[in-house]
């Protein structure tokens, strides 16, 4: 198992800028091993470089930590209820590798913590009591809970008759495969179907192992989906998004959502304009199978929800904001703060 790498400095092969330093007492760094092995090179030119290493440019912004109002928005134990009938459940707060593009880096500093059982049965009434039918099990990781527990929760929320779907969003396989046991699969595959949200970002994050696990998940009749992230200087290219979409299809996953990057403090100079975001998923279609091409969702502040946008959308701006449509028919004004 690849060890962890976390805020001593010391282990690190690379040095650290005072910025970076200073980005780093606020959001620590940590890392995995094999993660880490990903990289080519040590500086903000590498794809995988630029998602685990502190910079700088983190703590240059004032946007808000909590843009998407989860603190307000969580209405039982752990339970984040934005939506009529779709829930998240944070099972736990740690995570194998800090993404520097974290929407919950704000959270990175508490103290680990997992769901009680308490807080789980908590949880599981609530969505019968509200006709939830869509639960996403997040976290920090889920995958880093003991599989036996991890099962039991999946498991309370399975005998929740208005729960149709259940989803488990992960990035260990990305950041550390050879962490994903084998016999919490096959506990977890008991529940199906279950959907696993990946978080793929650049071709360069594929290896054998990581591989070997998504061919076994697969084959273990989960469902694969991926939430990739659109990041400036990572995967803000036609090319690299062809090959990461078309990498995810080919090994049997489905690109989801390619997700703007959050207007989360600490994120933004992560920020893909969003004019030039639509004009990619216009220059991939056509190009690319239908199937590899996701919807371009964006996440509104103030808790107002996603908006999914396609390659043939027409965006309107009014100086540097965008006019979008929430999903409740409300027009809002949509753009990174000056
Ligand atoms: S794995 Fe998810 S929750 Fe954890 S740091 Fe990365 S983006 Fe954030």
């Amino acid at each position: 198992m690849s060890r962890l790498i976390t805020d001593d400095h010391s282990l690190l092969p690379f040095k650290l800028s005072g910025a970076a330093r200073s980005a780093a007492a606020i959001y620590p760094f940590k890392t995995t091993e094999y993660y880490l092995g990903l990289v080519r090179h040590l500086n903000m030119s590498d794809p995988v470089f630029l998602q685990l290493a502190p910079d700088g440019r983190e703590i240059e912004d004032n946007h808000s930590p909590d843009p998407f109002c989860e603190e307000e928005k969580t209405k039982a134990p752990r339970l984040i209820h934005r939506y009529p009938q779709r829930a998240v459940f944070l099972a736990n707060n740690s995570c194998a590798s800090h993404c520097r593009h974290c929407m919950r880096k704000r959270r990175w500093t508490e103290a680990p913590s997992v769901a009680s059982v308490e807080e789980v049965k908590e949880a599981a009434r609530y969505c019968q009591e509200k006709q939830i039918e869509d639960i996403i099990i997040s976290g920090g990781d889920p995958f880093l809970l003991p599989g036996a527990y991890l099962d039991e929760i999946v498991a309370r929320f399975r005998e929740v008759p208005s729960l149709k779907i259940i989803r488990i969003g992960t990035r260990l396989p990305v950041v550390d495969p050879e962490r994903v046991k084998r016999n919490m699969l096959n506990k977890l595959r008991k529940r199906g179907p279950l959907y696993l949200m990946l978080h793929y970002n650049h071709p360069q994050e594929w290896s054998p192992l990581g591989d070997e696990l998504l061919d076994d998940m697969r084959r273990m009749g989960f469902l694969l989906m991926n939430q990739s992230v659109l990041l400036k200087g990572v995967n803000d290219s036609e090319e690299t998004l062809y090959h990461l979409f078309m990498g995810l299809l080919q090994r049997g996953v489905k690109p989801y959502y390619l997700h703007q990057c959050d207007l989360v403090r600490g994120v933004t100079h992560f920020w893909v304009e969003l004019t030039r975001s639509v004009d990619l998923l216009r220059n991939l279609q056509g190009h690319i199978s239908g199937l590899a091409l996701p919807y371009l969702a964006i996440d509104l502040p103030g808790g107002l929800g996603k908006v999914l946008l396609g390659p043939s959308h027409r965006l309107q701006k009014s100086g540097s904001r965008y006019k979008l449509r929430t999903f409740r028919g409300k027009d809002v004004f949509y753009g990174k703060e000056e």
